[in-house]
């Protein structure tokens, strides 16, 4: 592997501060932080981020305490993420910043939300929430007397914008044309994609197992639950289930990080990416897991889908959030005045497409119990199925 290198213990393939391609509106330095600091310190500050507290990520926040929130889940997100990006010599503040964010767009009712929203928008440019994350940052929040959203940098914006249809790239300048040139984003927004699938694949089977949704049986169908699990109760056998569950997972997410880096530091020895700029425009993904643990870890994703997310209970809250969301879509279209003030100022004048992404802001913006609370307040009281 080639060195590390520079004083700033920053591998020559990472992003550096000093090399930053800048923000939209030019700043005096973040001074003691580095650039990407001041990033994740806005992220973490702005009302989005609080807000993902109350949103869903598979299970309904009022399910239970024990289960993970969108909040949560960026956490660990963020803390997978941060591990890795040390051992490659990338920036952690960069990584972190990226793996905040990255659901700061999401829907209330977690993927139920995004598809029903999507679905209402059909007519008005669709609806995507990576894109909706990227227009929090920039646009949504309103928290600063010298621009719009929190300024971010290009690094972390183009690690937020996970993917981007053509017609969306399209209108976003730099931003957006590595999806119309086929080029990658650096290795920190590589890592921060990875991280995400690493965190929420081994947390919902956490979930899972908790709401007695998948078992352990099941599980052990999976080549690398299973041998993770056999190794857990072998070493310790008088363990309590609840533990060794935790072991097990524990030991998932450690042999998938674990490969993670080791295969991406052999990538970098092959490509040898002496910038972030080649690393961009190298023709695939440089951070990545081996053949085998990507074929493990893709099975327990098919595993969570066929079982977890389409599960009878899910389904039912999908059923459910579907619902919400396109009686609360109509009702606002119908009403622009009942949306708060500051998107009923943004619809106004405009035409019906204007409207109609005025009120998906508004409503994407909403925690499950908002939009909750919203749906019984104005379209019918008094149903809480
Ligand atoms: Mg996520």
């Amino acid at each position: 592997m080639p060195s590390l290198a520079s004083g700033s213990g920053l591998a020559p393939w990472a992003a550096h501060d000093d090399r930053s391609r800048g923000r939209v509106y030019p700043e005096p330095p973040a001074h003691p932080r580095s650039e990407f600091q001041r990033d994740r310190d806005r992220i973490i500050h702005c009302g989005a981020f609080r807000r993902l507290m109350y949103k869903t990520q598979v299970f309904v926040n009022h399910e239970g305490d024990m289960y993970r929130t969108r909040l949560t889940h960026s956490l660990e997100v963020s803390q997978i993420g941060r591990s890795v990006a040390v051992a490659l010599g990338l920036n952690e503040h960069l990584t972190e910043a990226i793996c905040l964010a990255h659901d700061l767009g999401h829907t209330p009712f977690g993927h139920a939300g995004q598809e029903a929203l999507n679905d209402c928008m059909r007519d008005y440019g669709g609806f995507e929430h990576n894109l909706q994350s990227l227009r929090v940052v920039d646009k949504l929040e309103e928290k600063y007397a010298g621009f719009p959203g929190l300024n971010l940098c290009f690094e972390t914006r183009e690690g937020i914008l996970k993917h981007c249809s053509r017609r969306n790239a399209r209108e976003l300048g730099e931003l957006g044309e590595r999806f119309l040139n086929r080029q990658q984003p650096g290795l920190e927004a590589q890592l921060a994609n990875l991280a995400d699938e690493i965190a929420y694949n081994n947390h919902d089977v956490d979930d899972g197992l908790r709401a007695g949704m998948i078992s352990i049986e099941q599980l052990c169908e999976l080549e690398m639950f299973n041998s993770c699990y056999r190794e857990v109760v072998a070493e310790y056998p008088a363990l309590v289930e609840r533990t060794v569950i935790h072991e097990t997972v524990r030991c998932m997410i450690n042999h998938v990080v674990s490969d993670l880096i080791e295969n991406t530091r052999k990538e970098l020895d092959r490509v040898s990416p002496v910038s972030i700029d080649d690393v961009r425009q190298h023709g695939r993904s440089i951070a990545g897991m081996s053949d085998g643990v990507g074929k493990a870890h893709h099975e327990l994703k098919r595993f969570l889908r066929r079982t977890l997310y389409s599960h009878e209970r899910v389904r039912r809250m999908t059923d459910k959030a579907d619902r919400i969301m396109r009686s609360l879509f109509s009702c606002y279209m119908s009403h622009p005045d009942l949306l708060s003030e500051r998107f009923g100022t943004d619809s106004e004048g405009g035409g019906e497409e204007i409207r109609a992404r005025a009120v998906a802001d508004y409503i994407a913006g909403m925690t499950d119990r908002f939009a909750l609370g919203e749906y019984q307040r104005l379209i019918e009281p008094g149903d809480d199925r």
